[in-house]
């Protein structure tokens, strides 16, 4: 602890609190997170150690990375690298909602972490504004795994927790003990529409109230869940909203362009299966329609490049661009790439195994012009 000295608070909560702070040596700005005492506690042990756990088996650079941890008198310290806003902040300073393409740009990140939480097992659970930090450079880290579950047994039921209700998929509404992934994919959505509107979706202000606005909007749930609801009283009556009297997201969000909208869908289906995975949403035309992707990401890679290059962060770059792109690469070459080549009116189809990027590096050389369609 002699190694940092406080600046400010920046967090508090009844877990404890996170503060700015200065290392000494270096000079250099971190976030502590410190935890209240947990030798008595049970449940802040636990979700302190949870936190730990999870934090120190993921790298990836739309990530809050954790340098270090250290025990002081009883109570746990987790120091971050410190990371200079939330998208609640951006949501509070940009009254009535985010330019489009920044809203593209922080939604891409986000669904790029939680990619990669899910493909390392791990549910989130408490994706929300609050939780996601942006550098000034305009880097989304996702933060706050105090809430993450891993999940490697889809039929193991998982415990209930009280997550902030206005990011919480209906399934945990209903009390279903199977949920899993789409929980977090459900808060994309909900974060999508409050950045693109700048008003949350659905304000819930109880746990009826909450299913009782996605319903409202949205239209019945479905059959497990009204299945589920059925042995609660006050969960059946918000559940009871003729089909017909939802406007759906379509009339709700006119103004929105087709592949917003879509894109929006795709997050918030009522059934949990239906809804697309992370991996999927990545891959939706919402971003790859105009190749955001390809220009975005070296953009990005600068950006985060530039941010790792204090002290402190220094000797975590590697393990972190090196972690990030191995999730990118898999992803690529699980792809079946189909590349329409077109010229006057041949149209001439190249597929393969091969990566995207040699796909595309070979192309180039041979041809002026070329449309990129990507397949699963
Ligand atoms: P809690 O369990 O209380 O939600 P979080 O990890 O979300 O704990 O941290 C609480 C708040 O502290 C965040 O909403 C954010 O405002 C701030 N915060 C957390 N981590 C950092 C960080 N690395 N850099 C800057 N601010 C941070
Ligand atoms: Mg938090």
């Amino acid at each position: 602890m002699e190694k940092y000295e406080q600046l400010s608070v920046i967090g508090e909560g009844s877990y404890g609190i996170v503060t700015k702070s200065r290392h000494k040596d270096t000079n250099e700005i971190v976030a502590i997170k410190r935890f209240l005492e947990t030798e008595e506690d049970t449940t802040i042990r636990k979700m302190a150690l949870r936190e730990i756990r999870m934090l120190k088996r993921l790298r990836h650079e739309n990530l809050v990375t954790l340098i270090e941890v250290f025990r002081h008198r009883k109570r746990f310290y987790l120091v971050f690298e410190y990371v200079a806003g939330t998208l609640l902040d951006e949501l509070e300073r940009y009254n009535g909602g985010l330019e489009c393409e920044m809203c593209r740009e922080r939604i891409f990140q986000v669904t790029r972490a939680i990619s990669y939480c899910h493909y390392n097992n791990i549910v989130h659970r408490d994706v929300k504004p609050e939780n996601v930090l942006v550098s000034t450079l305009g880097v989304v880290k996702l933060c706050d795994f105090g809430f993450a579950r891993l999940v490697t047994n889809p039929n193991e039921a998982c415990t209930e927790y009280v997550a902030t209700r206005w990011y919480r998929a209906p399934e945990l509404l209903v009390g279903d003990p199977h949920y899993s992934s789409p929980v977090d994919v459900w808060a994309i959505g909900c974060l999508f529409a409050e950045m693109m509107t700048g008003d949350p979706l659905f304000p819930g202000e109880s746990d009826i109230d909450q299913l009782y606005l996605i319903v409202k909007l949205l239209g019945r749930p479905c059959l497990r869940h009204l299945q589920l609801a059925s042995k609660n009283a006050r969960l059946k009556t918000a559940l009871r909203i003729p089909e017909t009297n939802s406007p759906g997201l379509q009339k709700h969000f006119s103004s929105w362009t087709p592949l917003a909208l879509e894109f929006l869908s795709c997050c918030l289906r009522m059934d949990p299966t239906h809804r697309l995975s992370c991996t999927d949403l990545l891959k939706h035309r919402y971003f790859t329609h105009d190749r955001f992707p390809q220009r975005f990401l070296p953009s990005l890679r600068n950006k985060v490049n530039t941010e790792l290059s204090s002290p402190l962060l220094r000797k975590l770059k590697t393990e972190i661009l090196m972690s990030t792109d191995k999730r990118d690469e898999r992803r690529t070459t699980l792809t079946n790439w189909t590349i329409s080549l077109k010229e006057g009116s041949m149209k001439r189809k190249l597929s393969g195994d091969t990566t995207a990027s040699e796909v595309i590096s070979n192309a180039r050389s041979f041809f002026d012009s070329f449309v990129i369609t990507s397949r699963i």
